[in-house]
């Protein structure tokens, strides 16, 4: 007789890939149940990819207040207030936990509001000793900001508690170079504070076209963000009213009021109990698993930032999909991670699709590149000196376009779109074969001869 369990499903996790996972499963009429130990909702909606965008529109009033003036508005002195900025964000993460946990109501899936740990290729246990079993287990658990091993680095916060700052400080200090550096860069910089960014190299968004990234970096230098490149850490030390002092090698020792650290976010598998059934973790510690997002244990699967193959929501969900629409669904299904759209939110923001030139000079027998530098026509008129960068890099032979990548406002939006032709192998005959929509930053897209 087959083995009975409690549930055909337990996941572990209910951020944006867990409740995806969850919810489609129990659709297709498993009998599901998830854990989360701190919020539903995970990291994008709680502290991540939501509360950052928030601040990156609250941000952006700063430039368009200014620029308004130039448009013939008369303005009054402008004051900004964090706390309300704050509580409003924080209302709003609140609101869409609510309809995250709604979401895994309405598909019958129990939800246990603690945390779980694996003990048995089919069992969980949950944090007040309750253990249930499951024909399958799902580790959906995310990942957490690295913060590296520097003597006085917890007087740093990381992304966790910046949504959370009682006040605005005057200096703010962000270790790293990536995307949660530069987007913070651009946030803090918005709210007139002095922004100093510090990277262990000297390139920042090291997976972007160098040409984009280097834009940003001319961009950001201009607006007055200081960046220290090749300084590791040696010490941080806190002082009178929680000052922070930073000794970087072989530099003077630099005050700050704030450091974040924003370098790199490491999967959550300590202590989940993996390494015991014999799960087979790899670099970080993160889940290895096949194609299928089964690791080494059957019985148990991952999606997600756990499994650090690439750390962003829309893959984690689509994982989630593929999963439950394999196991439950009938429908056996492999997310495709050729040509993932991504972007910083940035000010301005950058977004990119495909080959960077860097990888196509590797990869491809021969290639193209296009380039359209201009300076949009809002800046013009508000007398803003910031130059957007698109650019195209096209197969040579086949003259499909296989790369884009663009900085400038509004460029993720574009891009999403245009990302459906790069995805769908059209040449740049069949992008100059469309009509240019005008007046629009995105016909340049059109335009590049
Ligand atoms: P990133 O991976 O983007 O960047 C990490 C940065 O820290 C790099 O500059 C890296 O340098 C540096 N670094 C890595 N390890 C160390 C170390 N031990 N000491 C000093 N510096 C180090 O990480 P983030 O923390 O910014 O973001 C984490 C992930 O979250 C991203 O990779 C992304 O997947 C996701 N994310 C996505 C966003 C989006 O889609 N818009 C927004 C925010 C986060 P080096 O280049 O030399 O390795």
């Amino acid at each position: 007789m087959a083995k009975t369990y409690d549930y055909d499903l337990f996941v572990i996790g209910a951020g944006s890939g867990g409740v995806r996972a969850s919810r489609v499963a129990a659709a297709h009429g498993a009998r599901v149940a998830i854990a989360e130990e701190y919020r539903v909702g995970g990291t994008c909606v709680i502290r991540g990819c939501v509360p950052k965008k928030l601040l990156v529109f609250g941000a952006h009033f700063a430039e368009d207040l200014m620029d308004a003036r130039r448009f013939g508005w008369k303005i009054g002195t402008c004051k900004f207030d964090w706390p309300t900025l704050r509580d409003n964000v924080l209302a709003e993460v609140e609101r869409l936990e609510g309809i995250y946990q709604d979401i895994l109501d309405r598909h019958e899936v129990e939800t246990f509001a603690q945390r779980a740990t694996v003990t048995g290729a089919n069992e969980v246990t949950l944090a007040d000793g309750t253990k249930v079993s499951a024909a399958t287990i799902l580790i959906a658990t995310g990942a957490h900001p690295a913060i590296p091993d520097v003597p006085g680095a917890g007087h740093g916060i990381t992304s966790n508690e910046v949504f959370h700052l009682e006040s605005m400080p005057k200096r703010v200090m962000i270790a790293g170079g990536g995307y949660i550096a530069n987007e913070f860069a651009g946030i803090f910089h918005q709210f007139s504070c002095h922004v100093t960014i510090v990277n262990r190299g000297d390139i920042i968004l090291r997976h972007y076209d160098e040409q984009v990234r280097d834009r940003l970096l001319q961009i950001s230098l201009t607006k007055g963000i200081e960046f220290k490149f090749n300084a590791p850490f040696e010490t941080i030390e806190k002082g009178k009213g929680g000052k922070l002092t930073v000794k970087l090698a072989g530099q003077d020792p630099i005050g700050t009021d704030l450091l974040l650290w924003a370098v790199g976010r490491d999967p959550n598998t300590a202590g989940l109990g993996l390494d015991k059934v014999g799960v087979e973790l790899g670099k970080n510690k993160a889940v290895l698993v096949d194609e299928d997002n089964q690791s080494s244990v059957p019985s148990i699967y991952a999606i997600g930032d756990v499994t650090d193959r690439v750390q962003l929501t829309p893959v984690a969900i689509r994982e989630g999909q593929a999963f439950a629409d394999t196991l439950f669904g009938g429908k056996p299904t492999r997310v495709d991670y050729a040509n993932i759209p991504h972007a910083v939110f940035s000010h301005p923001p950058i977004a990119s699709v495909g080959l960077t030139e860097g990888e196509a000079r590797e990869k491809l027998g021969g290639y193209k590149t296009f380039t359209s530098d201009f300076r949009p026509m809002k800046n013009v008129l508000a007398g803003r000196n910031e130059r957007s960068l698109y650019k195209l890099i096209v197969e040579e032979g086949t003259d499909r376009v296989v790369g884009l990548h663009m900085i400038g406002p509004d460029a993720p939006e574009i891009l999403q779109a245009a990302a459906i032709a790069v995805k769908a192998g059209l040449t740049k005959a069949q992008f100059d074969d469309t009509i240019a929509l005008h007046p629009t930053m995105a016909e340049e897209l059109v335009l590049m001869r």
